[in-house]
């Protein structure tokens, strides 16, 4: 594997190679990051992971400064995993000063999570749109965990007619039914039983709508009313295009569900 810190010679190295697969990550990698991973390289060629702490996609009050860091860890993991390139820039080289930037539709980017933390898929797909331009990977790997995410840069990458394939790979959970996430080092005993909950609460809205339940405002009711102890950000059904939905349809649908533990904000999602 090689480490890579410079984004020019990331560019070189890429250019000379077709088959390329691409897992963003802003590392202590876990085992969604790694489903990620494992995916790419059964399906690429060569295999890029970028580990890069995005700072235009926190807000100021946010945990920019704290946010989990286990560099030697995932280069273990990179490399025991077979990633061909693990690419670690430093911000300064990513960013420059008074630069052009895409904008994320406010339409879809201002609401969900996006309502409380305006700007932050600005700085989600500006960072994407410069490590694809690096890397022009054929294929790039996206968690379904973070819905509301891969559904924009889904539709980025089809507005600028990019030449990428977003695949969208299943949440991997605990044991106990929480996605797995970086933030979950936060977690103490309450707050763990607390997120305990908000899987539940999806996995019970799954097996009503299977059983026959299709009122979206009814699920909803269920949902909030397993979660009522809980800062509640959202409880919202949508379809792919981020409309509320009435009614649910089997396979067009996605419920999420956002919550504050101790002042950060944890999401999760099934996607019916
Ligand atoms: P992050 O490092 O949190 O920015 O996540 C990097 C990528 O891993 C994103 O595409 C996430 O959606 C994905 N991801 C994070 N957690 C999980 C999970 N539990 N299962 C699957 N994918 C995940």
């Amino acid at each position: 594997m090689i480490i890579i810190e410079n984004p020019i010679e990331l560019f070189n190295i890429c250019k000379k190679e077709n088959s390329k697969g691409f897992v963003p990550t802003m590392g202590a990698i876990h085992k969604g990051h790694i489903s990620l991973i494992k995916e790419s390289i059964q399906n690429n060629k060569i295999t890029i992971v970028s580990i890069f702490i995005n700072p235009t996609q926190f807000l100021e009050n946010e945990d920019f400064g704290q946010y989990p860091q286990k560099k030697d860890d995932d280069i273990d993991i990179c490399k025991k995993e077979n990633v061909d390139i693990l690419f670690m820039p430093l911000a300064d080289s990513i960013y420059g000063i008074n630069e052009p930037k895409v904008q994320a539709n406010s339409i879809t980017s201002y609401i969900l999570d996006g309502f409380k933390r305006p700007s932050h898929f600005d700085g989600v797909l500006n960072v994407l749109l410069k490590l694809f331009n690096l890397i022009k990977p054929q294929n790039a790997y996206f968690g379904k965990k973070d819905a509301q995410q891969v559904l924009l840069v889904d539709k980025m990458v089809k507005s600028f007619f990019m030449d990428i394939n977003i695949i969208k790979c299943e949440t991997i959970r605990e044991d106990n039914g929480i996605a797995m996430s970086s933030r979950n080092i936060y977690l103490d005993d309450i707050s763990t039983k607390d997120l305990i909950k908000v899987s539940q609460s999806l996995f019970d809205a799954k097996a009503f709508i299977l059983k026959g339940e299709l009122k979206s405002e009814n699920i909803i009711n269920i949902i909030k009313e397993n979660i009522k102890s809980m800062d509640v950000n959202y409880v919202h059904i949508i379809d792919k295009a981020f409309k509320k939905c009435n009614y649910v349809r089997i396979s067009n649908n996605i419920i999420l569900i956002s919550v504050n533990i101790k002042k950060i904000n944890y999401i999760d999602n099934i996607w019916i």
